[in-house]
C-alpha cells in the first residue's frame, strides 16, 4: 500500500507538472497523454459496438463490467455498426472487431482519434488469425488483449511494458504470461485498483462539450481521418514508441490542427519479422 501510494502522489506530481510545461509528453504516467472523452458529468457512459464472432461476445462483457467498476465511467455493449473486416469508428463510441486480418503480425490493436485533448472515436481489433493458433487460443491471452486494447480507448496507457517480468495483476500490463502460472500467480486479465485511481486522475475535471455518446464538440474532423483502415504500419503514421523487445509499440497519425489517430498494437510472437 506505501508503494502504491507513492506511486499515485507521483503520478499526481507529473500529471501536474506535466499540464504546466509538457501538454504533449507525459510519459510517466500511465495516462495516454491526457487524452480523454469530453462529458458534461460523471461518471459517463461509452458505448461499446459488438461487432464480435459468438467465440468473443463473453470476453468483451467481462471487459464492459471490468471497466465499469470505475467510478468515473460506464461501458454498455452496443449493437455494432461496423464490418469487422475494416472496423472503421463511429463516432462518439468504441467499436470492437474480431477477423481473421492476415499474418500482419499484431494480435491486437486499438485506436483512438483525438481532436486536441479530446477523444471522438475509438475501434479495438482482435486479430483472429493469432487468436486461432495453440498460443493464444486461451481465455487468459483473449481477456489480456480485449481488456487492455479497450483500456487504451479510455486514455490509458500501459502500467509496465516488460515482456517477461512479474506481473502487476493488470491487463495494462504487457506479459507472455497472462494467467501468471510462470511467475507470481498474478493474472493480467482485469483491470487493478491502480488503473481505477488513474482513471479518476484522467476524468477529475469536467467539460463544456461531449464527444461519449454524442458529440457536441466544436470543429470538424479532417474527412480523410475517416477514410482509412488503418490495417497496417503504413496506415498508422510514425512510430513515436516502442517497448522491450517491440512486443507493444504505439504510432500517431498527425492530420494537423490537433487532429490526431493514436494506434497501440500487439504484436504477436509469429508476427515478428514479418514488419
Ligand atoms: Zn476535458
Ligand atoms: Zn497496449
Amino acid at each position: 500500500m506505501f508503494t502504491a501510494t507513492r506511486r499515485r502522489s507521483l503520478l499526481v506530481l507529473l500529471v501536474s507538472f506535466a499540464f504546466i510545461a509538457l501538454p504533449a509528453i507525459t510519459s510517466a504516467n500511465h495516462s495516454w497523454g491526457g487524452y480523454h472523452w469530453a462529458r458534461t458529468s460523471n461518471p459517463f457512459t461509452l458505448k461499446l459496438g459488438d461487432n464480435l464472432s459468438g467465440a468473443w461476445d463473453p470476453y468483451l462483457g467481462t471487459t464492459s463490467s471490468d471497466w465499469s467498476v470505475s467510478d468515473v465511467l460506464d461501458t454498455t455493449i452496443v449493437a455494432g455498426r461496423a464490418n469487422p473486416k475494416n472496423c472503421r469508428a463511429t463516432s462518439a463510441r468504441v467499436e470492437v472487431c474480431n477477423s481473421t486480418y492476415g499474418n500482419n503480425g499484431w494480435l491486437g490493436v486499438a485506436q483512438i482519434w483525438a481532436s486536441g485533448g479530446h477523444i471522438t472515436q475509438g475501434a479495438v481489433k482482435l486479430n483472429d488469425t493469432y487468436f486461432k493458433t495453440a498460443t493464444y487460443n486461451t481465455p487468459a491471452w483473449r481477456n489480456l488483449v480485449m481488456c487492455q486494447e479497450v483500456g487504451h480507448t479510455f486514455g490509458l496507457d500501459h502500467q509496465d511494458e516488460t515482456f517477461g517480468n512479474q506481473n502487476l495483476g493488470t491487463c495494462m500490463d504487457y506479459t507472455n504470461d497472462p494467467d501468471g502460472t510462470l511467475y507470481n500467480q498474478l493474472s493480467n486479465e482485469h483491470p487493478n485498483a491502480h488503473d481505477y485511481d488513474e482513471l479518476d486522475i484522467i476524468y477529475s475535471h469536467l467539460d463544456s462539450t461531449t464527444t461519449a455518446g454524442q458529440t457536441t464538440l466544436n470543429g470538424h474532423m479532417p474527412p480523410a481521418m475517416n477514410d482509412i483502415d488503418f490495417d497496417t504500419p503504413a496506415q498508422w503514421g510514425k512510430l513515436i514508441r516502442t517497448s522491450h523487445g517491440g512486443r507493444t509499440e504505439v504510432y500517431e497519425l498527425d492530420f494537423g490542427g490537433g487532429h490526431k489517430v493514436f494506434t497501440f498494437v500487439i504484436w504477436a510472437e509469429e508476427g515478428r519479422g514479418r514488419r
